[in-house]
């Protein structure tokens, strides 16, 4: 590999690092919200901000890969503990967090203070992606609640991984990885619904950081979007 694998990976392997993958097709405030939950529910010293390539299970996004790095970056520079990774941008292989692990690993970063972060409708399909479930043994999971899809709720959904399932405060440490459950109130939006705006010419502001709202506007994105 010849780019570092985040700007923080060789000084501070001991930093707990949250690892924020998406489409980000684009980016909003919803997701700035779950690395705001997520690392204040498990004090992160970082979290990356990982646009996907190719995201497996679904259709390839709408925005260029620049484009959507662009904005990305955009929105990384709203938080000083924002991070931006182009790990999974480059590879041309579908974005498998399993693969993403193997990278890192490679790389040198300590996967024990690894916390890879999604939202509680992408974790409600766990046991459809690569490498389930050797995969939740190799790194902490944060699942935060995503308007209408309330992380406590996967307890019933995933009942083969009830016993793995804590809240930041009662898990302690147990020397093996944990999912938690963050329980916080995030953005009510969608990158879907955000295309649709930006389609229909209707205002951005209050969906994506500002920055963000003008690159779509300055290069015309989502126009053709039905
Ligand atoms: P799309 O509508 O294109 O699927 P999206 O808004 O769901 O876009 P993704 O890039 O698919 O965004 O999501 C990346 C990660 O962020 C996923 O783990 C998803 O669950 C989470 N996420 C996205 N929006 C929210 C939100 N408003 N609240 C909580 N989690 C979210
Ligand atoms: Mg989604």
């Amino acid at each position: 590999m010849t780019a570092p694998v985040h700007p923080s990976s060789s000084a501070r392997s001991t930093r707990r690092l949250g690892w924020l993958g998406g489409t980000f097709d684009p980016i909003h405030l919803g997701h700035l919200d779950v690395a705001r939950a997520a690392r204040a529910a498990l004090h992160l010293d970082e979290v990356a901000l990982v646009p996907a390539h190719h995201p497996p299970h679904r259709d390839p996004p709408v925005a260029a890969a620049t484009a959507r790095l662009a904005m990305v970056r955009l929105a990384a520079a709203t938080e000083p503990w924002l991070t931006v990774s182009e790990l999974e941008l480059h590879s041309d292989a579908p974005s498998y967090t399993m693969t993403t692990l193997d990278r890192l690993e490679a790389a040198g970063v300590d996967l024990r203070a690894l916390y890879v972060i999604t939202g509680a409708d992408a974790f409600a399909d766990i046991a459809t992606w690569k490498g389930y479930p050797a995969l939740l043994d190799r790194c902490h999971f944060v699942v935060v609640s995503r308007p209408g899809h309330h992380a406590r709720d996967l307890r019933d959904r995933l009942p083969a991984l009830a016993a793995r399932l804590f809240t930041p405060g009662e898990s302690g440490d147990r020397g093996q990885p944990v999912i938690f459950l963050v329980d916080a109130a995030t953005a009510p939006v969608s990158s879907t619904g955000i295309r649709a705006a930006a389609a229909a010419g209707t205002t951005l502001t209050g969906l994506v950081p500002d920055a963000v709202a003008s690159y779509i506007g300055t290069h015309g994105l989502y126009r053709g979007v039905e």
